[in-house]
Order: C-alpha cells, then sequence, then structure tokens
C-alpha cells in the first residue's frame, strides 16, 4: 500500500482524523479551505476504504492540492487621480476532465483560503453537471461597492492584463461570482480582446450580442428551484403552496425567487448584507420586478422595498427565524450556523437548499441530518449556473446561438441528472443523502480521469 501524506490509515475515522490534520497544518489558517475538505472527505473517505484504487493512488491528497496558484498586483487610479493596490488571484485546482472553469470574486474578503475552498467545491460541482470541466476560482480583494462605473472599468481592464496570460478557451474560463456580474465581464472580456486581438469565448457569462448565452444570468438560481422540485417530486410532494425564505438578493436569489414565484411557491423573506425585509403577504412577481431592478440597475439597498410596499425590515438579521417550510440561503459562505439551524428546525422547515457556495456551517450539516432535513448541498443545487456557463462555451465553439427554451430545457436535463446521481451515491436506508450523494458522484468522475492519467 502506497505512504499517505497524512499519518494513520487503519480505518476511515483514523485517517479522516489524520488526514484533516495534516491538510490543517500544509495549509495553515485557510479554515474556509478546511473546512470544505472536511465536509467531502467526511463522505468520500468510508468510500476510498472500500475501493483501494483510489486510496492507495493518493488521489484525495493531490485533489486537495491545487494545479497551481497565481496571485498578482492589480494598481488602477480612481475618478479622482488616487492610485490604489488590489491583490488578484487564480486558483487553477484541477483540469482532470477540462479546461479551468469557475468564477472571479470581487470582494474585499477575498482571501486564498475562500478561494481555495470555492475552487476545491468546483471540481465535483463540475463534475456534476456531465460537462468536460475543471476547475478554478479567482478574483480580488477590491470592493466595488460605491465605485464609479470609470472606477469599475478601470480595476477590471487592470485585473485582466495580468489574468489574460494565464487564461485561454481551452486552458481557463473564468465566469462571475460575488461582485461580477455582466458589467464587469463586460469590461474584462474587451480588455482581452484588446491585448489579444482574438474573439474567443474566454469568458462566460457574456452579453448576448457578444458570444453571450440565453438564460445564463437566470441558470443559477433557477437550477436551484428545479434541483429542489425533483428532491420533492422524488418523496411525492412539490413546491407548489410551500412558504419560502431565501436569503441574499443578488443574482442567485434574485431568479431562485422568480421561479419559486412561477411554481407557484410563496416566497416570504429576502435580504442584503444590511438585513432582511419579510413581506407577510408574499412576494409576487409584481414586487420581484421591482427587487430586480433595485438591486440589478439602481444598485439600492433591500430596506428601500419597504418604502414601496408593506413588509417589515429587521436591520443586521439573517432570515432564518422566519417560519418556512423551504429555505434557500443564496448570499454567502458561513451564513447559516448551528443556532440559525435549529431555529429552522424548530419552526418546521422540510427542505434547505444551498444557493450560496457552502452557506451552512459543518455544525448546522450535521443538525439538518440528525433531523432528517431534506438537504440540497451547494455543489450540486447551485450547479445550474456553470452549467449553462458550460454551454456557452460550447455555444461558441460552434458558433451558434441556442434559443431560451432550448437553453432552459438543457438546465432542466442536467438538473434532473445531478439529482439522480446524488440519488444513486446516496442512498441511506429509505433515506437519500444528497450531501453524501453529490460528493462521492462528483469525486468518481474527477478521480477516474487522474487515475488514467498515472502519476502526474
Ligand atoms: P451577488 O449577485 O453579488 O449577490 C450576493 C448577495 O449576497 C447580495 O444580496 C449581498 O448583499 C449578499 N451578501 C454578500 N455578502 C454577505 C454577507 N457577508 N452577509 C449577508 N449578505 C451578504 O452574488 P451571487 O452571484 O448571487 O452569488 C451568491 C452566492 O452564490 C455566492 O456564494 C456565490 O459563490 C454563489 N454562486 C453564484 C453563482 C452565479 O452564477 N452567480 C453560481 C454558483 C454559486 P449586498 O448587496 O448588501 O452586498
Amino acid at each position: 500500500m502506497a505512504k499517505h501524506l497524512y499519518g494513520d490509515y487503519s480505518t476511515p475515522e483514523k485517517f479522516l482524523e489524520s488526514f484533516m490534520a495534516g491538510l490543517e497544518k500544509r495549509n495553515p489558517g485557510e479554515l474556509e479551505f478546511h473546512q470544505a475538505v472536511k465536509e467531502v472527505a467526511e463522505s468520500v473517505v468510508p468510500y476510498m476504504f472500500n475501493h483501494k484504487k483510489y486510496f492507495d493512488a493518493l488521489i484525495l491528497e493531490r485533489m486537495t492540492e491545487p494545479d497551481r496558484t497565481i496571485t498578482f498586483r492589480v494598481c488602477w487610479e480612481d475618478d479622482l487621480g488616487n492610485v490604489h493596490v488590489n491583490r488578484g488571484y487564480r486558483v487553477q485546482f484541477n483540469n482532470a476532465i477540462g479546461p479551468y472553469k469557475g468564477g472571479l470574486r470581487f470582494d474585499p474578503s477575498v482571501n486564498l483560503s475562500i478561494l481555495k475552498f470555492l475552487g476545491f467545491e468546483q471540481q465535483f460541482k463540475n463534475s456534476l453537471t456531465t460537462l468536460p470541466m475543471g476547475a478554478g476560482k479567482g478574483g480580488s480583494d477590491f470592493n466595488p461597492k460605491g465605485k464609479s462605473d470609470r472606477e469599475i472599468m478601470r480595476f477590471c481592464q487592470a485585473y485582466m492584463t495580468e489574468l489574460s496570460k494565464h487564461i485561454g478557451e481551452n486552458l481557463d474560463v473564468p465566469a462571475g461570482d460575488i461582485g461580477v456580474g455582466a458589467r464587469e465581464i463586460s469590461y474584462m472580456f474587451g480588455q482581452y480582446k484588446r491585448l489579444n486581438d482574438n474573439f474567443v469565448g474566454v469568458l462566460t457569462g457574456k452579453g448576448i450580442s457578444f458570444g453571450g448565452s440565453l438564460i445564463r444570468t437566470e441558470a443559477t438560481g433557477y437550477g436551484v428551484v428545479y434541483f429542489t422540485e425533483n428532491m420533492l417530486n422524488h418523496i411525492g410532494d412539490s413546491v407548489k403552496g410551500k412558504r419560502c425564505v431565501i436569503s441574499g438578493s443578488g443574482n442567485v436569489a434574485l431568479y431562485a425567487a422568480k421561479k419559486i414565484i412561477e411554481l407557484g411557491g410563496q416566497v416570504l423573506a429576502m435580504s442584503d448584507s444590511g438585513g432582511y425585509i419579510y413581506d407577510e403577504a408574499g412576494i409576487d412577481n409584481q414586487k420581484l420586478e421591482y427587487l430586480i431592478d433595485l438591486k440589478t440597475t439602481r444598485r439600492g439597498r433591500i430596506e428601500e422595498y419597504c418604502a414601496e410596499y408593506d413588509a417589515k425590515f429587521v436591520a443586521n438579521k439573517r432570515p432564518w427565524a422566519v417560519p418556512c417550510d423551504l429555505a434557500f440561503p443564496c448570499a454567502t459562505q458561513n451564513e447559516l450556523s448551528f443556532d440559525d439551524a435549529t431555529d429552522l428546525v424548530n419552526n418546521g422547515v422540510m427542505l434547505v437548499a444551498e444557493g450560496a457556495n457552502m452557506p451552512s456551517t459543518i455544525e448546522a450539516v450535521h443538525h439538518f441530518k440528525a433531523n432528517n432535513i431534506l438537504f440540497a448541498p451547494a455543489k450540486a443545487a447551485n450547479a445550474g449556473g456553470v452549467a449553462i456557463s458550460g454551454l456557452e462555451m460550447t455555444q461558441n465553439s460552434m458558433r451558434i446561438s441556442w434559443t431560451s427554451e432550448e437553453v432552459d430545457q438543457k438546465l432542466q436535463d442536467i438538473m434532473r441528472s445531478i439529482h439522480a446521481q446524488c440519488v444513486k451515491h446516496g442512498q441511506n436506508g429509505k433515506n437519500i443523502d444528497y450531501l453524501k450523494g453529490a460528493n462521492i458522484a462528483g469525486f468518481i468522475k474527477v478521480a477516474d480521469a487522474m487515475l488514467a492519467y498515472g502519476v502526474i
């Protein structure tokens, strides 16, 4: 048997413990990365003990070490001529099953630990989509809030000037994430094109007139709700008539709300980093259109909703104490703690679907499991966005564009296929452990490709 990097491998429990201790020592202070690896290792280590080929080839050790990590200086000028310096990153995690693929995040909280957790998770998510995409993640500690359009443009151009040396349509194809939407992608795509004189699909989430895919904007939020509908259908139920609470009011949250309303669910609460709104009568289509305009075009605060409609605003709190049947954390990592999970369970939640990446702490996830709450992990539930990014790459290569109906149908098919993979690998007595199912199904495809390449 091969010698493992991380100590004791006599039983799955001992191996998990020493594996995590070794990983933490090797990646000091990277708490989010440790958390993401632990969540996967808890399912994958017992599986590897029954499938020794992965164990002997040290596949988990290899999958927790990025192919490469690039950091660089991003220097730009604000409207007053002041010079600013930010740090840019791209973590190219794994290209075993396709070009590196994953979003860019612009937020002051961005650091290597957060990008490594996101890149690590992306391996499993992209594998689940059934499309040929490897995994990467990048971004900067730049804060886009309060900046003018010109400042955003100058920052994006400066960031892309360095990033362009490391990406390519068959090498690494970034997309958006927190703080990076259609405006930022457009500025970055324009700069890439200017520097390389090459019109290729090197970014996804582009404008429709220059190679973007229809439904890409909606895909992550819609996908989360399609996945939820699949889970409920599996037990003879549906979203129709369910009381729903959503955190966030960004790209994922707004389109999750839209699809919930379309399927007959009732959206009671949404939030931003300032607090949450609770609309007892439910957010209908017209109110949601107001919110979409407020948050995406006018870049306003969710609190302003209460000046238009009869709703309560609760400052500096997340919405998890609002009683609901379905909860959709769609804002950011670790936004749902053990105490929040306890509130949700005590108030009768039946299903939690993660729209954001790793929004629930490990303790919250364990609490849901202990109480038999249906739990859709991010890597399965929010894979719709990257799946449609994959389809944008396909359309760009083929130089065609599919209609909204065609893309939406493919999105539904992909979410159904991810659900089926989770069911296949997550069977746990009468219940489905979707976290285990997603981790194992995502792992097998990447691990098999890595085994096939030999020791590289
Ligand atoms: P976004 O459009 O920038 O929206 C983020 C939302 O979350 C905003 O409402 C924001 O509030 C809120 N938020 C951010 N940080 C917060 C904090 N610390 N506390 C409370 N609220 C906070 O981003 P997004 O694209 O929707 O992404 C949301 C999550 O989904 C992220 O975890 C992302 O990685 C994940 N995701 C996104 C996609 C995609 O296609 N966009 C795909 C897969 C996964 P403010 O407006 O006040 O900042």
